[in-house]
């Protein structure tokens, strides 16, 4: 690729989002750029078992579902570029990105490019980070064997998570700010039913106790009825308190809601600049779901073709 390579269409993302937006573009003759971002594949990539994509009936790994997609996709001919964007000129024509210092221009854009896990933002969880704080328990619950660990939270990802480390932990206790859980019924049964989980209830983290060279002691925790504090020993602690969507170059150009997701206008995936469009959960707070995400990839794309069509059109 040289300094000023151009496109048609750059995709920022590589989840199910970003790879289906690719696959209808690539299928169109568009030619795509997909820019694969930090953890190509997206939050697919660190989840087990996923059991709610149409199609697979007896259900299907994260990463096997992403390398599929990834496949399919590379059999119609899109491009992929590692690395992540650090610069953004949406309102330029062409528009003009840089990754890692490289220049590429394009005359169309879909932004696919997720959502993070969300941290606490304590001064003791950025210092015990990968020394027995995770966010992420398909990547590091291998280093617990037969250690006592703490989840908190108290969604989906939080009951899944903790199902999923009782595989390597001899005690799971998944902590939550309140005595009741926002997780789905069938999530709530599976780690109710679990006898290795325990559930501490209306407790907040106020510390994470230990360091570097011990690695995680426990949490001070801050009753959240009474207002009491209390230390709970543990040597792992893994964050599943949501996600926050990856807007943060795009700041001051394109228009966000209050959170940082990307607004797009009704029934489509257009948002506030021409030419640049937006899928998956960088613009969805409310569905999340690796369908919804492949849906709305599919819209972008379409919403692009059409968009290429009329400039092209008007160019005469
Ligand atoms: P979520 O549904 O937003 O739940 C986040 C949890 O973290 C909530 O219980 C929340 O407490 C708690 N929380 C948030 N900020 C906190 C803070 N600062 N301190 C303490 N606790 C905090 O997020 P999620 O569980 O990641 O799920 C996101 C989406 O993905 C959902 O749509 C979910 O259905 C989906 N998902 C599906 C599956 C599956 O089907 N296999 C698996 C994972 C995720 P409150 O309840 O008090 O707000």
């Amino acid at each position: 690729m040289t300094d000023t390579a151009h496109y048609k269409v750059i995709i920022i993302g590589s989840g199910s989002a970003g790879l289906t937006s690719a696959l209808y573009t690539s299928r169109a003759n568009l030619d795509p750029l997909v820019i694969e971002g930090i953890q190509p594949g997206g939050q697919l990539t660190i989840t087990t078992d996923v059991e709610n994509f149409p199609g697979f009936p007896e259900g299907i790994l994260g990463p096997e579902l992403m390398d599929r997609m990834h496949k399919q996709v590379e059999k119609f001919g899109t491009k992929f570029i590692y690395g992540t964007v650090t610069r953004a000129d949406l309102k330029k024509t062409p528009i003009e990105l840089e990754i890692e210092g490289k220049k590429v221009t394009c005359d169309a854009l879909i932004i696919a490019s997720g959502a993070s896990a969300k941290l606490l933002g304590l001064k003791s969880e950025s210092k015990l980070m990968g020394h027995g704080v995770s966010a992420c328990a398909t990547c590091d619950g291998f280093f617990f064997k037969d250690k006592e660990i703490a989840v908190i939270g108290g969604g989906d990802s939080a009951m899944e998570e903790a199902t999923f480390l009782t595989k390597f932990a001899s005690k799971v206790t998944i902590i939550h700010r309140r005595d009741e859980l926002r997780a789905s019924a069938i999530m709530q049964e599976r780690a109710l039913k679990n006898p290795k989980i325990e559930f501490l209830w209306n407790k907040m983290i106020k510390e994470f106790l230990g360091n570097s060279e011990k690695g995680l002691e426990g949490l001070r925790l801050k009753d959240t009825k009474t207002g009491k504090e209390s230390d709970f020993a543990c040597q792992g602690a893994f964050l599943a308190i949501g996600h926050v969507p990856n807007t943060e170059i795009f700041k001051g150009q394109l228009e966000l809601d209050d959170t940082g997701y990307i607004i797009t206008k009704p029934k489509s995936t257009r948002t506030n600049i021409p030419g640049v469009f937006a899928a998956g959960d960088v613009q969805d707070s409310i569905y999340r779901q690796a369908i919804t995400a492949a849906g709305s990839g599919c819209m972008a794309a379409l919403d692009t073709q059409h968009y290429l069509e009329e400039l092209e059109f008007s160019k005469g």
